[in-house]
């Protein structure tokens, strides 16, 4: 895939303000700080186009980036913030479920997860949550940088079962770090959107 051109789009705090184009959409779920902005920086080959650690509670809005006029990377709040309020939970969960449910344009999830851990009770509901809509989802293990990697076999049978993925649901190896997994990404992002 040539990156021709990147950028970024809105902050959409509700359906009223997407993109009404009919582009097809890869959302990337996560819990906050797991590697997504870093994951769209290197899928684009750009430093900073998505914010890197981005605060706390200026993550409630679903970020569009357009790529080559051809998709979109929608960017969905990172859960597993303890700072947020019960409130504002409630109303991400909202947002997050009314986006699967509703949105015609999704074509894929890709479900960003930490390699070097077992993925968070967060990660279990997300999944659930995506395999219930009918959402294609993959799930991408980053940070494999940090595991040497006569341990990566070791740490993405622990994701498979710790999420009880499903057989047919791919698992990719990721890292932002050395670009590794970056490839075989974009062939599964092609292949979801006929591109
Ligand atoms: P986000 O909150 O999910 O968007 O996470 P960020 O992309 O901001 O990443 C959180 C932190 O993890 C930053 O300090 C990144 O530099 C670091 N990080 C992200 N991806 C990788 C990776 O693949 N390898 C390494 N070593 N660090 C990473």
């Amino acid at each position: 895939m040539k990156i021709t051109n990147a950028e970024f789009i809105i902050s959409a705090v509700g359906p009223a303000q997407y993109p009404d184009d009919g582009l097809p959409e890869i959302g990337l779920a996560g819990r906050s700080n797991v590697g997504k902005s870093s994951l769209i920086n290197r899928m684009i080959m750009r430093k900073n186009l998505a914010r890197t650690s981005s605060q706390p509670g200026k993550t409630q809005q679903l970020n569009y980036y357009r790529i080559n006029e051809d998709i979109y990377f929608v960017d969905v709040p990172g859960y597993g913030y303890a700072r947020v309020s019960k409130q504002q939970r409630a109303a991400w969960g909202r947002m997050i479920e009314a986006y699967f449910q509703d949105r015609d344009t999704l074509r894929l999830v890709l479900l960003v997860i930490d390699l070097r851990h077992p993925p968070t009770a967060d990660d279990c509901t997300m999944y659930d949550w995506l395999t219930h809509y009918g959402v294609p989802v993959c799930v991408v293990a980053t940070k494999a940088d940090k595991i040497s990697k006569n341990h990566w076999q070791k740490h993405i049978k622990q994701v498979r079962s710790t999420l009880g993925l499903r057989p047919d649901i791919p698992c990719v190896l990721f890292s932002a770090e050395t670009g590794q997994g970056r490839e075989e990404l974009w062939d599964m992002i092609v292949k979801h959107t006929r591109l």
